[in-house]
């Protein structure tokens, strides 16, 4: 399968859904252009998701202020998560194509406190 392909049906993307509040979520932060909301799997204690509100697939399709947008929310949770998790360490990720890792095609990176001993391996 081509890597940077939209997966989601016209009209049936979640986080499309989730940015108009047509599906529910624990929504963190929200600016003109982000959102950030808790990730539905927590992988660890404090996983957020920061996400364009547009609908662009991935780090490719972003504008430039996207982009900037999206980090500058990412710090903002980062220091958030740090301060209610006390993680002993924070990973940021973000996937593009299916092959690297992708299953919501629709821009998100993941703000991941980690703990000492957490046995995730990414
Ligand atoms: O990087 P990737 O595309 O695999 O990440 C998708 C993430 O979206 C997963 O961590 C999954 O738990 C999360 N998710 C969510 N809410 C949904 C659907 C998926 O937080 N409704």
């Amino acid at each position: 399968m081509p890597m940077f392909v939209d997966h989601s049906p016209p009209g049936e993307c979640i986080f499309c859904k989730l940015v108009k509040g047509e599906i529910p979520s624990a929504k963190i932060y929200e600016d003109e252009l982000s959102i950030a909301f808790m990730d539905i799997g927590q992988a660890t204690k404090g996983h957020v998701l920061v996400a364009s509100k547009r609908h662009a697939v991935n780090l490719l399709e972003l504008t430039p202020e996207e982009a900037g947008a999206v980090m500058q929310t990412a710090q903002r949770v980062a220091a958030a998560v740090n301060k209610a998790f006390d993680p002993d360490g924070i990973n940021i990720f973000q996937a593009n194509g299916a092959p690297a890792g992708q299953t919501v095609f629709h821009f998100h990176l993941h703000v991941l406190p980690r703990f000492v001993g957490d046995g995730l391996s990414i």
